[in-house]
C-alpha cells in the first residue's frame, strides 16, 4: 500500500536533468537550495506532488526566520480518510518508527530501553519530596513561606518543561516520500552559492534527508534538526523539542542550585537549633537531619554535570550548531589529519567550514527561542491517516 505523505510538505522537487533540490521549511529556517552544475542564479518552477502545494518559488534566504508551515491536506478532495474494520486510522497507527504511542498519538517516546528515563523520573519526584518533607517544612516556619514556595514553582516548571520535552514528537519526517527514487545516491546542493550540502537518502524511510536531519537507530525515524538521542528522556531532541530541552536544562539547574542553597541553610539552622541545646556540632545536625545533607549532596552530584551540559548547549544555541554536527564535524577534521579525506569528503558542508546556518550569535539565540517551525509537526501522528484518492481504492 502506497500512502500520500499528505501531512509532507517536504517538497522535493527533483529535477531529472539538473541535480538541484528545492526544500521548504525543514531546516529551521528556510532555504533556498538551487544547485545547478553552472552556479547561475535563476528561479525554477517546483512540480508540486500535491495541488494544495504552491507552486510559487519565490526566493527565500537563510535570514529571513519566517517558515511555512505544513499545508493542511484534511480537507482536500484529493485524499481520504483510511479506515480499518470501518474505524478511522490516525497516522500514528501506520508509523513505522519505533515509537510507543499514547493519548491517540498526542504522546509519543521511544520503545528504546526506558529504564534510563525511569530513572530521571524517578529523581524529580523523588528529590523535591525529600526537599519539602524535611527542609521545605522547616524553612516555612523559620525563615520564610516564600521559600518552599519559590521551590514548589520551579519544580512545577521543571516537571513541565522535562513532559513537554520527552513527551512531544521531536520533529519526526515522513516516510515513503521518495519510496522508488531512481538512484539514492547523496545528491549535493548548494546553499549560499557558498556552501555545498550533501543530502543523503535514507534507505529505511525512503526520503532524501533535508539538511539538519538524521535518522535515529533507536526510534528507526528520521528526525529534523536533530541534536541528539536522549536517552535519559527516552526520546531524540530534535527541531521541535529543542527549546523546552535547553528550558528543562536551564530551569533543573536553577532548582538544583536553590535546593543546594537552601539544603545548607536548613543545616546551618541545625546547628544553631536552641530545642536541642543551645548549639550543636555539624555532626550533630546531620544526625538529626541527615535528609538535608542527602538533598544537599544528590542536588550537588546533579547540578555541576547539568550546568556543564547547560554551557555546552548554550554554546550551540550561539553558534546555532547542534552536537550531531559537531561531532560531524571533528570526525572529518580527525580523518582530514589522517590524509582519510581530499577536499571534503563526507564534511556535509563541503567547500567551507564555516556553518552556513549561523546567523550571528544574537539572531542565532532569538531563532531558536521563537523559531514559527517548533510548534507544527511534520508527521501529525494524532491525525487522520489520509490517502491519495488518485491512486484508486478504498482504504487499508
Ligand atoms: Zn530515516
Ligand atoms: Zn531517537
Amino acid at each position: 500500500m502506497s500512502l500520500l505523505p499528505h501531512n509532507a510538505f517536504y517538497n522535493a522537487s527533483r529535477y531529472r536533468n539538473s541535480n538541484s533540490i528545492k526544500l521548504a521549511g525543514l531546516t529551521g529556517g528556510d532555504l533556498d537550495i538551487r544547485g545547478d552544475s553552472d552556479g547561475d542564479t535563476h528561479t525554477q518552477t517546483t512540480a508540486p506532488t500535491h495541488p494544495a502545494i504552491s507552486t510559487t518559488t519565490a526566493t527565500r534566504s537563510l535570514s529571513s526566520v519566517s517558515s511555512t508551515p505544513p499545508p493542511d491536506f484534511s480537507s482536500s478532495p484529493r485524499t481520504i480518510p483510511i479506515r480499518r474494520n470501518n474505524r478511522l486510522l490516525r497516522n500514528y497507527q501506520l508509523s513505522p518508527a519505533n515509537l510507543r504511542f499514547c493519548c491517540s498519538g498526542h504522546i509519543v517516546t521511544s520503545k528504546d530501553n526506558p529504564i534510563p528515563f525511569i530513572c530521571s523520573i524517578f529523581l524529580v519526584l523523588a528529590i523535591p519530596a525529600v526537599f519539602f518533607g524535611r527542609i521545605g517544612v522547616d524553612l516555612w516556619y523559620t525563615l520564610s513561606p516564600a521559600v518552599p514556595i519559590i521551590a514548589a514553582y520551579l519544580t512545577l516548571l521543571v516537571w513541565c518543561s522535562m513532559f513537554k520535552t520527552a513527551f512531544a514528537d521531536p520533529g519526526v519526517l515522513p516516510v515513503d516520500i521518495d519510496k522508488n527514487a531512481v538512484d539514492t545516491f547523496p545528491r549535493d546542493v548548494s546553499l549560499r552559492h557558498t556552501h555545498f550540502l550533501s543530502l543523503k537518502y535514507c534507505e529505511t524511510c525512503h526520503i532524501y534527508r533535508p539538511p539538519r536531519a538524521s535518522h535515529c537507530r533507536l526510534c528507526n525515524s528520521c528526525v529534523d534538526g536533530i541534536d541528539h538521542h536522549c536517552s535519559f528522556l527516552n526520546i531524540c531532541i530534535g527541531r521541535r523539542n529543542y527549546p523546552s530541552f535547553l528550558t528543562f536544562c536551564g530551569l533543573t539547574v536553577v532548582t538544583l542550585a536553590y535546593y543546594t542553597a537552601f539544603a545548607a541553610v536548613h543545616l546551618y539552622q541545625l546547628t544553631q537549633d536552641t530545642r536541642v541545646s543551645t548549639s550543636q556540632s555539624f555532626g550533630g545536625a546531620l544526625r538529626q537531619d541527615p535528609a538535608s545533607a542527602v538533598v544537599f549532596v544528590v542536588a550537588i552530584l546533579f547540578l555541576i554535570p547539568l550546568a556543564f551540559l547547560l554551557a555546552y548547549h548554550a554554546r550551540l544555541t550561539l553558534i546555532n550548531s547542534t552536537t550531531i554536527e559537531q561531532l560531524r564535524e571533528k570526525a572529518v577534521d580527525r580523518a582530514r589529519k589522517d590524509g582519510e579525506l581530499g577536499g571534503g569528503g563526507e564534511n556535509p558542508f563541503v567547500g567551507d567550514d564555516s556553518n552556513p546556518f549561523s546567523l550571528g550569535p544574537v539572531a542565532n539565540v532569538q531563532w531558536m527561542a521563537f523559531r514559527p517551525g517548533s510548534n507544527y509537526s511534520h508527521a501529525r501522528f494524532s491525525a487522520v491517516a489520509q490517502r491519495d484518492a488518485r491512486r484508486g481504492g478504498g482504504g487499508v
